[in-house]
C-alpha cells in the first residue's frame, strides 16, 4: 500500500462567486480530519494555509493535544494531531513529501462534482495498492478547488454521492472520513 498523505487547502480555494479566496481554519476541521487520517493509516495531514497566524493557531491547537494537557486527558487524541504538518502552500508540502520520502508525491484531487473524466473509488484503491506512491489526496475549503489545482492533479477522485436528489453538499470532514474509508479502509 503507498504511503497515503493528506492536504486541506485554505489556499487558492473558490469562493461560491468562484473567486479565489483564502478561508479561515476551522479548529474541528484540524480535529475531525486527523482523527480520521489516524484511523485510516495516512502518513501526515498536511493544513495549508499562507497566513501565519492561522498556521500559529492551529500550531496553538495541536500544541495543546501533543504536548500540554490535552495530552495527559486524552492520548489517543495525541495519537491523531502527532499527523499535522503546517505549511504555507501546497509547493510545500509536496517539497516536504519528497524530502520524507525520496519522491514528489501524486496528486489526487477531490470534489463533490460529477465530471467526465474522474477515477472511481476501487479504480483509485487499486492504484494506491500498485504504485509506489507515496500519494497526496488534496481537499478544499469554501466553494472547492480550484481548477489551476485540480489540472495539476494526476488524478481526480470520483464524488462521493448521494442518495437520490442531487443535494451533496458534505463538510469537509465528513467527505475525508468517507473518501479515506473507500481508499484504505479494510475491506
Ligand atoms: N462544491 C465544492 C466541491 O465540490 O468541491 C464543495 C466544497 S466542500 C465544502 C469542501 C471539500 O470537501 C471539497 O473540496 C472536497 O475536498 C470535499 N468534498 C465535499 N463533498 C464531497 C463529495 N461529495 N465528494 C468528494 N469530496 C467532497
Amino acid at each position: 500500500m503507498s504511503d497515503l498523505y493528506v492536504a486541506l487547502i485554505h489556499h487558492p480555494v473558490y469562493d461560491k462567486n468562484r473567486h479565489i479566496v483564502t478561508t479561515s481554519l476551522t479548529n474541528i476541521d484540524v480535529h475531525d480530519i486527523a482523527r480520521s487520517c489516524r484511523t485510516f493509516g495516512v502518513r501526515g495531514f498536511y493544513v495549508v494555509t499562507p497566513v501565519d497566524a492561522l498556521r500559529g493557531l492551529a500550531r496553538k491547537i495541536t500544541r495543546h493535544w501533543q504536548d500540554g494537557v490535552g495530552s495527559q486527558y486524552n492520548p489517543n487524541r495525541k495519537q491523531a494531531l502527532d499527523l499535522v504538518r503546517l505549511e504555507r502552500t501546497l509547493e510545500g508540502v509536496e517539497i516536504d513529501i519528497e524530502v520524507e520520502t525520496g519522491r514528489l508525491p501524486t496528486l489526487i484531487s477531490t470534489s463533490a462534482k460529477l465530471s467526465p473524466d474522474t477515477t472511481a473509488f476501487d479504480a483509485m484503491r487499486d492504484e494506491l495498492g500498485r504504485r509506489a506512491g507515496p500519494h497526496l489526496l488534496l481537499l478544499g475549503t469554501g466553494w472547492g478547488l480550484t481548477d489551476e489545482i485540480v489540472e495539476r492533479a494526476a488524478f481526480r477522485l470520483a464524488p462521493i454521492e448521494g442518495s437520490g436528489d442531487d443535494y451533496n453538499h458534505l463538510s469537509v470532514r465528513a467527505a475525508a472520513g468517507i473518501l479515506l474509508d473507500r481508499l484504505h479502509g479494510k475491506r
